[in-house]
């Protein structure tokens, strides 16, 4: 089966969160598992782009609206990522550095996906699926199904993969001539609340859609900034599969960015050699549990309540407890945070930034992670810290509920809290201090964490089945 992924992001060549590696590992393992999977992606100008070599297979132009676009798609040389990767690149629209926040951000997605229906049309070839991910790639079933230009292509099932509900990608009607000519009885197929919103339109128009989670796909009817009746009334569209983590970069045994490799055998040794490493750096005390968080520093991670819960757990336990955060975002809880550290430098610290090595180095040094999300469509880092034997902290909600057992039920090893409050997370905090000090019990947990497989075996061959199941239908 040739399956062609489109999204925006996709570790390693491009990341700002959990998308980027879902997409760098799902369809490594879709191909281990038989399939012929593909990443197609904007062209950035970054070091992954600098360093590897490519070959232009494909140069044509496309129309948005009146303006003539010159494209080209681009072929790393020698997949060594476990599948063919293509970039799609425009001169002047798609060939910059960031991955996102440009002013013509909505003109740069709508070319990226003109540019591959046009590249997939124009060269012969018939997927067997296309498979979008995020309103970044939301648009291609509605041209795929509407517009005149891709009727070859009209038959190809589409998945649609939502990683994150909150954003919708959505535009004025006035850009809607930026769009090839369709079915005007079906125009409507791209309204929401009097826009184009691509991310209902793909979920009204995909053969399919999933979640990342299947708590993540009951909540969306509930909140989803605004699109809470279009998920009530798709409902049976939907299916929630969880997704995997790369066990290849994710693996305390073999992780090159770590102080000490180990195993679940070794790892009150190995987790203690990589907390010595994080404490001496970020001046905190070996002795006293570390709590981390690692993350987006916005409203949806719950990043608000940290400072406050970070400060009442200080004043709480003096010098019982230590919190390391890694993260960027919201400027205002990124001063919050600045105003704690040099408050409590000797329990606290912070590194405000995007920095990959250290994320490895803190999930295998930290004793527990906290993630007080509000949402959580699946959340990886959890899965991560449990692979690095560290105990999850997490609210209940979404992907959250679905992987974290609290270990006071029976096979649990996390700790969950209910209530987006700054009482509750401190709560858990106390729970936390408390399982710290009594070692058998973390002992024991850390095992059982780490014995749990979260890899993509098991997702990566839910997606087949799901992707044998609709072409069946369609075809
Ligand atoms: P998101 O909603 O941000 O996509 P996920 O839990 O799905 O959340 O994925 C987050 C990913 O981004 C993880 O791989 C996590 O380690 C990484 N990450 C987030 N913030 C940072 C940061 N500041 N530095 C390094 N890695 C980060």
């Amino acid at each position: 089966m040739r399956i062609f992924h489109l999204s925006a992001e996709c570790y390693p060549v491009a990341k700002v969160g959990g998308l980027a590696d879902v997409v760098g590992a799902l369809p490594k393992y879709q191909n281990l598992l038989g399939l012929n999977a593909a990443v197609v992606m904007p062209y950035y100008d970054r070091k992954f782009v600098q360093e590897n070599e490519f070959d232009i297979v494909f140069k044509s132009a496309t129309l948005l609206g009146t303006r003539r676009l010159y494209f080209e798609i681009l072929k790393e040389k020698t997949d060594k990522l476990g599948f063919e990767l293509f970039l799609v690149k425009i001169p002047g629209l798609i060939d910059r550095e960031n991955i996102y926040s440009y002013p013509d951000e909505t003109e740069q997605f709508i070319a990226f996906q003109l540019a591959f229906l046009d590249w997939i049309s124009y060269s012969g070839q018939s997927p067997d699926i296309i498979h979008c991910h995020d309103h970044h790639s939301g648009l291609v079933p509605f041209l795929l199904y509407h517009s005149k230009l891709y009727t070859r292509l009209n038959k190809t099932p589409t998945v649609f993969t939502i990683h994150n509900g909150q954003y919708h990608g959505a535009f004025g009607w006035e850009k809607f001539s930026y769009l090839p000519e369709a079915d005007n009885t079906k125009t409507g197929l791209l309204d929401w609340s009097g826009g184009i919103n691509p991310l209902a339109s793909a979920v009204k128009c995909s053969t399919t859609y999933t979640t990342v989670s299947p708590s993540y796909l009951d909540e969306l009817s509930i909140n989803s900034n605004g699109l809470e009746y279009l998920f009530y009334l798709e409902r049976a569209k939907g299916r929630g599969i969880i997704n995997g983590i790369d066990t290849e970069v994710w693996n305390p045994a073999t992780d090159p960015m770590i102080a000490e490799k180990y195993t679940a055998v070794k790892v009150a040794a190995g987790k203690q050699k990589n907390k010595e490493a994080l404490c001496k750096r970020f001046t905190l005390s070996l002795e006293q549990p570390l709590i981390s968080f690692i993350g987006r520093l916005v409203l949806e991670k719950g990043a608000d309540l940290l400072a406050g819960s970070i400060e009442k757990s200080i004043i709480d336990h003096p010098g019982g407890v230590n919190f390391l955060i890694l993260g960027t975002g919201d400027a205002v809880i990124e001063k919050e945070l600045e105003r704690l550290k040099d408050l409590y430098a000797a329990q606290c610290n912070i590194y405000i930034g995007y920095n990959e090595e250290l994320a490895h180095m803190v999930y295998a040094g930290s004793d527990f992670l906290l993630m007080p999300s509000r949402v959580e469509p699946c959340g990886l880092n959890q899965l991560y810290s449990l692979r690095y034997g560290t105990v999850p902290v997490v609210r209940s909600t979404g992907g959250l509920k679905d992987t974290v057992i609290d270990f006071g039920e029976t096979g649990g090893y996390g700790i969950r809290f209910e209530q987006d409050t700054i009482a509750d997370t401190c709560y858990s905090v106390d729970r936390a201090i408390v399982l710290y000090n009594n070692t058998k019990l973390l002992q024991q947990l850390r095992k059982r964490m780490m014995a749990l497989d979260f890899s993509w075996d098991t997702s990566a061959k839910q997606y087949i089945e799901l992707y044998k199941s609709i072409k069946s239908t369609i075809i």
